[in-house]
Order: structure tokens, then sequence, then C-alpha cells
């Protein structure tokens, strides 16, 4: 069947080799003229590279990526609530420049398959096909997968789907630098008061990095003054931090505001299914929204490869999906809110010291869990 899907961010590339392992023809549509991501980092948990893994780019992610043993949430002195090896499955975390990410995804796919600068504009349908409306083409098609992110057009149209603004912002970079040997394959987020800041080393000379504070929607700065505010901002912090804000290129500094998209009722409607971002975003809090995306990928595959019936590979993939994707949705955005609250901070460190290793571990457990891959 001819599948086409709007978006070649992480979760429409997937979705496109995922299919094409299936034997599915499908044409990805991108409205950017170039594609990728550049300036930011992103972290691959076990659930992502099961799925990645399985087809057939594990390896290729692998090589350009760091593998991390460790994620822990620390004070701002660098200092674990809990030490705590956070890889408890086989499958390795890993964590990577998203500029190589999106270059291994791809390259992955014939040169035929992705089409730049076509913005999706509309939609009919038509009895069992679809009419697609892009600024450079008019296409038919018997499937038609959103994957255009968290402010999808076609979200807004089928379902008037509108996103939920956290509260907090987010600057993200790549300090040029390496980190001392004990933090090679350790990643952290250090908590303060009612400030953020993350870091993971994404190759030997490269860290990534994250600062998330509370803050109006849609504020700006500029560019040349965010590594001074940024020192400031996290002047009470361990050194190390100081060292990795210095060693950034305030020019490639991304800022960010962070959102959730508010719960969607169905993900499909006739001949079109919601993927990803464009789906169910979450906050960045347990670092799951790609993951998720990337598990969306594997799961629409299956369903459609596995069912004649349109309608019925669209029940399949909302079914097998759901529990999982409301569990990280809401526990991401309760994890970010206890993050800056007194309160909260105080709640998470005694759960953290307090709660049984099999615990936190079963939790862990069922969010890398992949139906049918080990
Ligand atoms: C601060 C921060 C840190 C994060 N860290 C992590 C992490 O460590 N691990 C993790 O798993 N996730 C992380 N995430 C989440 C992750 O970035 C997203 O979940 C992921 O990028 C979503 O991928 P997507 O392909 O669904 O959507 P997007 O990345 O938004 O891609 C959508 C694509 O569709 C295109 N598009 C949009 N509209 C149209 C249109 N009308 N026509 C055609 N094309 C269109 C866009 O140009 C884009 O290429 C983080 C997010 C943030 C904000």
């Amino acid at each position: 069947m001819k599948t086409t899907i709007v978006g070649g961010g992480i979760t429409g590339l997937t979705t496109a080799i995922a299919l094409k392992k299936l034997g599915i023809e499908t044409k990805v549509y991108e409205k950017t003229p170039q594609l990728g991501e550049t300036g930011a980092g992103i972290m691959l948990q076990p659930n992502a590279m099961k799925v990645l893994n399985h087809i057939g780019i594990g390896e290729a992610i692998c090589d350009v990526g760091k593998s991390i043993d460790q994620f822990e949430i620390a004070d701002q002195q660098l200092k674990p609530y809990r030490q705590l090896k956070t890889n408890f499955d086989t499958t390795k975390i890993i964590a990577i420049h998203r500029a190589r990410l999106h270059k291994v995804l791809y390259d992955a796919l014939p040169s035929d398959v992705v089409s730049l600068n076509q913005e999706y504009l509309s939609h009919q349908q038509n009895e069992n096909l679809v009419s697609v409306e892009f600024s450079n083409a008019k296409v038919e098609t018997q499937i038609l997968l959103g994957a255009d992110g968290i402010h999808s057009n076609l979200a807004k149209q089928l379902f008037n789907a509108k996103s939920r603004y956290s509260g907090q912002t987010c600057w993200r970079g790549i300090a040029h630098m390496s980190l001392p040997a004990d933090l090679a394959h350790r990643g952290k987020e250090c908590w303060g008061e009612n400030i953020r800041f993350g870091f993971v080393s994404i190759s030997d000379t490269e860290v990534y990095w994250f600062a998330v504070a509370m803050a109006p929607e849609h504020q700006k700065d500029e560019p040349a003054e965010r590594k001074a505010m940024l020192m400031e901002k996290y002047k009470n912090f361990h050194p190390l931090i100081h060292e990795i804000i210095q060693n950034t290129d305030e020019t490639k500094m991304i800022r960010n505001d962070i959102s959730d998209l508010e719960r969607l009722n169905c993900w499909y409607k006739d001949s079109i299914c919601l993927l990803g971002d464009a789906a169910h975003a979450t906050t960045p809090n347990m670092g799951q929204g790609a993951c998720q995306g990337i598990e969306d990928a594997y799961y629409i595959s299956r369903a459609l490869s596995s069912n004649d019936n349109l309608r019925a590979a669209f029940l399949q993939f909302e079914q097998e999906r759901r529990k999982k994707v409301d569990h990280v949705v809401n526990n991401s955005w309760r994890f970010g809110q206890m993050a800056h609250r007194p309160f909260g901070r105080r709640m998470v460190k005694t759960i953290m010291k307090l709660s049984p290793t099999s615990v936190l571990k079963n939790q862990l457990k069922k969010v890398y869990s992949v139906d049918g891959l080990s």
C-alpha cells in the first residue's frame, strides 16, 4: 500500500526505514529545505535502541554516539541523590549529536524517499484514498502518517490539538571539551533552587548539556548574552558546569520553551494516523520523547504489515501504544513540576533514597521493554 509520511524528523525517518524493511512503499515529505538538526544532543534509551537495532541501524548509531552506563539526578555539586546503574537492560543507552543521528537515519533510506521543501498544507479524504496538498506537490496516497511534530498542522486540522506550556524554558548546547574519566560514560542532571543543569558526553571531545529554569512563555534573549546570563544563573553550581558553559559557542546555543501536547483521545481518522510528537509530545524530563516516536515506528509498521484492514491496523497500533505513552507523558510532566518546587524536590530525593532498587529497576524496565524485541 502506498504510504505517505508528513515530516522528516526522527519519527518520520525511522518509520520510513521500518516500513521499507517490511516492503511497504513509502515517501516522506519534509517542509525544511535541508534535513537534520544541529546544536544539541539526545539520549536514546534501550527501548529506542532495541527498535533501531531491529531495523538494522543500531550499529551505525553506536559508531557515532557514546554508550552511557548511568544517568543520575544529583545536587548542584554533582553529588548523586542515589548511585544507581540506570542501564539495567542489556541494550545500551546511546548519547549522540542530533545531526549525526539524522544523518544515519537519512542514509538508511534510498535517495528518492525524502522530498524536501514540501510543507503539508491540506488533505481531502476520498473513499480509500487521501489527496494531499504540499507546498510543491499534490499526492494521492492510501495511508497518510502525520509525523510533523508537536505543532503538527495535521493534528490541529484533525483533532484541534493544542500544546500545554510547562512553565519552564530550556537552553541547550554542545561544549567542546572532554569530561573527567569518571564521567565519560555517565550523565548527570543537577538540581539547584528551581533550576537544573544536565550534561552527558556525546563523543570524546563533545559534551551535550541542557539548562532548565522557570520563565513566562515566549520570552526571548540575545544569543550574545546567553553565556554571561547562564554563568550568573548557575554561579552556585559545581565549577565543571561553568567550564561546560564557557566551552560552548553561544551563537549555537538553542532556547526552547518546554511544552507537551494535551492528550488526544484518538490518534487516527479514516486513512490518517498521527505518530511521535504529533500524537503525544511529552516534556523531556524522562528523555523519552524521541524514544517514544521511534517505538511508534516499530508498532505502526508491524500493525500495517499484519492487517489488511487499515482501521484494524490503526486500532491495534493505538491499543499497543496508549498505556506506555500515557505513563511517559504523565510521569514526565509530574517529574518536571516537582523539580521546580521545594516540596517536590524533597519528595523526589526521599523517594530516590528510600526506594528499594527492585522498585526503581521495575519502573525503568516497564519503559524499556518493547514487545517482541530484546
Ligand atoms: C530540551 C529537549 C530535550 C530532549 N531530549 C530528549 C532525549 O534526550 N531523548 C528523547 O528521546 N527525546 C528528547 N526530546 C524530545 C525529542 O526531541 C522529540 O520527542 C522528537 O524530536 C520528536 O520527533 P518527531 O519526529 O516526532 O517530531 P519533530 O522532531 O518535531 O519533527 C517533525 C518534523 O516535521 C517537519 N514538519 C513540521 N510541520 C510540517 C509540515 N507542515 N509539512 C512537512 N513537514 C513538517 C519538521 O520540520 C520536522 O522535521 C527532547 C526535547 C527537548 C525539547
